[in-house]
Parts: C-alpha cells; structure tokens; sequence
C-alpha cells in the first residue's frame, strides 16, 4: 500500500502500540523556517550548498548565542512534528526495501528528533541564518550545539573529553 498516513502501512512495513507512560518533558527554543512548505519539497538531507534557512530563537535564549559567530558549522536538533511515530519496520519510498526503524535516518521514529550538520552565514540578533536544513517550514528547534569534529577527532582518543 502506498501512502504515509497514521493507519497506512506499506509491504512489510509492521507498526507498534507504542508505551505511552513514559515520557520526558522537550523545551523547544524557538522554530526553523525553511522554504519547504510540503516534504515532497524537503530534501532528503540537507545540503550544505542549499537555501539559506533561519533558526529563530525565542528572545529569551538570544544570550544563549553569545559566541556562537565563531564556529562555521553546528549541529541543530529539532522536532519533525508531522511524523508518525509506532513504526518497528519501515519500507522507505525510495527503494521499498523493509528495514528497522533504528538502522534509518527517516522521521518516522518514536522519539522523532532529526540532527543536521548546518553551516552558519550569519546571526541576526536571536536568529542564525544557516544553510543545511532538510526541514518543513515551522519546525520546532530543540537545540543547537558546535559540531562535534570540531572538539573530538573521529576516532576518540581514550583520553578525549566528550563533553
Ligand atoms: N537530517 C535529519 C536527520 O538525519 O536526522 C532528518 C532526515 S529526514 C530523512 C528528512 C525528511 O523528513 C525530509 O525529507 C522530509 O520528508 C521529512 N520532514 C522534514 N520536516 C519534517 C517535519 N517537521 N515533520 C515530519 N517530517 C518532516
């Protein structure tokens, strides 16, 4: 069956009840604007050549910035909030080839929390305009950090510290 809806599954594709009692509480900062109004439009993943998106702080967290203009490339994390979440299997539209959910990069997950790597053009107060993005326009933005091969060498040394 085709289709992405909450009830459609597609071959082998095999969904989960999942646990609803368990939770923890997100604070999203503020929401990504992109020029992608439909997924269709989103890129798979984000290039770092592509359209210029902002990252639009909630004012309180522009101190929160302070220092940022120093690193070219972050790591952003936020929420695809339009993604189903009881997927185990899942048949990718690309290939259809049915695969577990864990060994896919798709927003069909149960905590749905994407990750790109994003290069900083600029800020603008408590925006960071930045290419990269694979997001729909209205993202909600949980958080933002460096990139990390900037602070640990791909292979970590024992002696690394991963803070
Ligand atoms: N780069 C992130 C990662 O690897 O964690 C996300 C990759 S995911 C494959 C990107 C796709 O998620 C987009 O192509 C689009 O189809 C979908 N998507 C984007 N924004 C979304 C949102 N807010 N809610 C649900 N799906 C979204």
């Amino acid at each position: 069956m085709t289709g992405t809806g909450e009830t459609e599954l597609r071959d082998g594709e095999i969904s989960v009840d999942a646990l609803k009692s368990f939770d923890a509480e997100l604070r999203f900062i503020g929401v990504i604007r992109t020029p992608f109004i439909t997924r269709d439009q989103c890129p798979r993943q984000g290039k770092l050549d592509g359209p210029d998106c902002r990252l639009e702080l909630r004012p309180e967290w522009e101190p929160a910035l302070k220092g940022i203009t120093k690193y070219e490339y972050l790591d952003v994390l936020y929420w695809l909030h339009e993604s189903r979440r009881d997927l185990v299997l899942q048949s990718p539209k690309g290939d259809g080839k049915t695969t577990g959910t864990f060994a896919l990069r798709s927003p069909v997950r149960p905590n749905p929390i994407g990750l790109s790597c994003v290069r900083l053009i600029r800020q603008e107060g408590a925006t960071l305009i930045v290419k990269g993005l694979d997001c729909l326009d209205k993202t909600p933005l949980i958080d933002i950090k460096p990139e990390r091969c900037g602070f640990t060498p791909q292979a970590p040394h024992k002696d690394a510290d991963l803070g």
